[in-house]
């Protein structure tokens, strides 16, 4: 059978996963999501809608900011029906071009904790993560890197390693900062901190961890499952990289840790707008939250939900309580204030 340039672009998950014993979808019956996660768990989740439902979920792979431009140039006449993508900053930004529909529904609502998704409905959030601070264990204690604010310290001058501010995650927290502080407390703080590198900023979320415990610096930021990944590594050497320094949940006796997103919402232009809102249901379900949590480096969405071991393992911890949407309402502040004080 020859496929069309769709199928071929499409790459239908039943047929990646292999689609032994499970239901066959009724023809025609389907789904497109684009999402910019491309995680094993996220597969596994889609193979398990399918099998309940009989719709089929066809997957689209690329990043955010892909996303984002595919879907103003196709306008109305996008395929895509759900929208997939990790940090409240860069679906926010979905909206704010008009990209999502606001949606809601009653199990949406009894789902999704209020602050972790869009208050006009237009993204839900389904994992949390949260912005950790990483140290080399031979240099500090964790009560050293206890706050954000240690980060900004002088004693810490030439010991922090960053990534790049136009990363989104280093967008949403100042973001955070900005709603919870202030413009001006925010810009004191990022000078700070930027005044302490060890080095410009450079790489991903891991290579700050690599970084840091190869002495290069005392500490960074970054996202707890980058940490996970390295510490679960088959690669001895990630695992070496891992025993090296420790994680602290920032923040415990004052706002909390910064909290963000993996999120979901509906195409402004979806062609199957009931469909995309079935599986965005079914991926806050209590069904999906609990096959999603072991095989996720996330944390569920909602605290009924245990985490994978290895998580929990990383101890209970209070997180910040901001709304996410403001993630997204300050993140032109933010990359303006990123820029004034040379954090690039
Ligand atoms: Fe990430």
């Amino acid at each position: 059978m020859a496929l069309s340039r769709r199928e071929v672009i499409w790459g239908a998950s039943a047929a990646a996963l292999g689609a032994c014993g499970r239901r066959a979808p009724a023809p025609g019956s389907y789904v497109n999501v684009y999402s910019a996660r491309h995680y094993d768990a996220d597969r596994a989740l889609f193979a398990a809608f399918e099998e309940a439902t009989g719709v089929a979920v066809r997957v689209l792979p690329a990043n955010a900011e892909q996303f984002t431009e595919r879907l103003r140039a196709e306008g109305d006449a996008t395929e895509a029906d759900l929208i997939v993508a990790a940090d409240a900053g860069n679906l926010w930004r979905m909206k704010d071009a008009g990209l999502l529909a606001n949606t809601t529904s009653p199990a949406l609502e009894s789902g999704v904790p209020a602050r972790l998704r869009d208050p006009d409905g237009a993204y839900w959030g389904f994992t949390k993560r949260a912005r950790v601070i990483i140290f080399n264990d031979q240099a500090l204690e964790p009560a050293d890197v206890a706050t954000y604010d240690a980060l900004a310290e002088a004693r810490f001058r030439g010991k922090i390693v960053a990534r790049s501010s136009t990363n989104v995650y280093q967008l949403s927290t100042l973001a955070s900062r900005i709603e919870r502080l202030g413009a001006g407390n925010a810009r004191t703080w990022a000078a700070a901190v930027r005044a302490n590198f060890a080095r410009d900023p450079q790489g991903s979320d891991t290579d700050q961890i690599k970084a840091v415990a190869a002495g290069e610096a005392h500490a960074t930021l970054c996202n707890h499952y980058y940490y996970l990944r390295l510490a679960r590594s088959e690669d001895p050497a990630e695992r070496d990289v891992a025993s090296k320094v420790g994680l602290v949940f920032p923040d415990q006796t004052g706002a909390g840790t910064h909290i963000n997103i993996s999120g979901a919402g509906i195409a402004a232009h979806a062609k199957r707008p009931e469909r995309a809102l079935q599986l965005l249901e079914y991926l806050v379900s209590d069904a999906a939250q609990t096959m999603l949590a072991p095989l996720n480096d996330e944390f569920p969405i909602r605290p009924s939900i245990a985490p994978a071991p290895e998580l929990a393992a990383l101890g209970a911890f209070q997180e910040e309580d901001i709304p996410l949407d403001a993630l997204g309402r300050h993140q032109a502040e933010a990359a303006r204030i990123f820029e004034e004080v040379g954090w690039r």
